[in-house]
């Protein structure tokens, strides 16, 4: 019998009783009705942007606070995980727009504010925007429908209202058995990640960005192929330009931008991509089954989320990481190579996964799992 997603008693009491959520009580009506501002992505107003880096910057705090204190591939963790990625999507737009701008690198200073106020009615209305659902903040009832991609390997769960999120199961894995992945590159820290999971037998994925796709990241996921890795379908953008996901876009949309990436990547690096994994997890039934049967891509999700978008520190990344993979045992990994914490975790990571009797396992045996074979 399928796991029921909803028993949700002693979290929400959690959720309830924590400060980080007495937002919801001060929300006005039907949240999906909120008019949403606009968003202010084209404009070089520094101050404005300044302003937006540190509100979004704050709820971000929230929500990687949420994903921690919830059960892993809770509807609550899925959906602060969720949230979380979509803004850390959307600071690093605003921080490139700055950037632009002045020239800064730019980063806020530690300790911003957190709590209840640091998620405005701003950022609020632009998830339930993005995301076409009411969380953890918003109405509690949720129907659960589940749409079946394949047994045994991935299914389309509808967690909250009408998102379908990519569901991973990974019962091909036998316990000690490891996949790694890397998402949202290639990037300045790719190759230094490539060679130091080849260097240690770590045979990884790599899903990328055709956005990033310019001369210098042709080569490096050039680079990536050559180090022996999977080079994989993410998106062009992630997965729309403002960060929304494909569920945004009609399947043809999709279909024709992944069309592109997947050219791409055979462009740069000679081979065929073979997976392809939903920014958020999130995407149509439609659009999955069209991917998977006219670009032959085997979807991936994950099910061991480190959140290393959540926290700057590699050293509280690693030991979250290895306490999840020794609590699941196996896991698909879910990393990012774009992030300075995540380069210096995971090399220790694959360290410490062969001197404790771990494997990093081909990703093959993803396809091999999705076909059934
Ligand atoms: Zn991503």
């Amino acid at each position: 019998m399928r796991k029921k997603y909803f028993i949700l008693g002693p979290l929400v009491l959690l959720f309830q009783s924590s400060s980080l959520f007495a937002l919801e009580l001060r929300l006005p009506g039907e949240p999906a009705s909120v008019q949403v501002p606009a968003v202010t992505a084209a404009a070089a107003d520094v101050n404005q942007l300044t302003a937006d880096y540190r509100e979004i910057y704050s709820a971000l705090e929230v929500y990687s606070e949420a994903a921690y204190a919830a059960a892993q591939n809770s509807p609550e963790y899925i959906e602060a995980s969720a949230y979380g990625q979509y803004l850390r999507v959307r600071l690093e737009n605003i921080a490139a727009l700055i950037k632009r701008e002045t020239g800064a690198e730019y980063e806020l200073p530690a300790g911003d504010a957190r709590g209840a106020n640091a998620v405005s009615l701003k950022v609020l209305s632009e998830l339930i925007d993005v995301f076409d659902f009411n969380g953890v903040l918003g109405v509690r009832e949720a129907e659960s429908r589940g749409v079946l991609i394949k047994q045994g390997y991935c299914q389309i769960n509808y967690v909250k209202g009408n998102v379908p999120y990519l569901v991973q199961q990974d019962s091909f894995l036998k316990k000690g058995e490891v996949i790694l992945t890397f998402d949202d590159g290639p990037g300045p820290l790719t190759e230094e990640v490539s060679a130091a999971m080849k260097e240690a037998g770590a045979p990884s994925v790599f899903f990328v960005l055709g956005s990033k796709l310019g001369e210098s990241g042709k080569a490096r996921i050039k680079k990536a192929a050559d180090d022996g890795h999977a080079v994989a379908v993410h998106g062009y953008n992630h997965a729309t330009e403002a960060g929304k996901p494909f569920t945004a876009l009609s399947t043809d949309e999709t279909l024709r931008q992944l069309t592109g990436v997947a050219a791409g990547i055979k462009a740069a690096t000679g081979k065929k991509a073979a997976f392809f994994r939903p920014p958020y997890g999130v995407i149509s039934p439609e659009a999955l089954k069209a991917i998977t049967s006219d670009l032959e891509l085997t979807p991936v999700g994950w099910t061991i989320d480190t959140l290393d978008w959540s926290t700057k520190d590699p050293e509280q990344l690693y030991q979250n990481t290895i306490a999840m993979i020794k609590q699941r045992g196996k896991g698909i990994v879910l990393l990012h190579d774009i992030h300075p914490q995540s380069r210096t975790a995971a090399a220790r990571l694959v360290k410490w996964l062969a001197a404790n009797g771990y494997t990093v396992v081909s990703p093959d045996r993803m396809t091999k799992a999705f076909k059934g074979e």
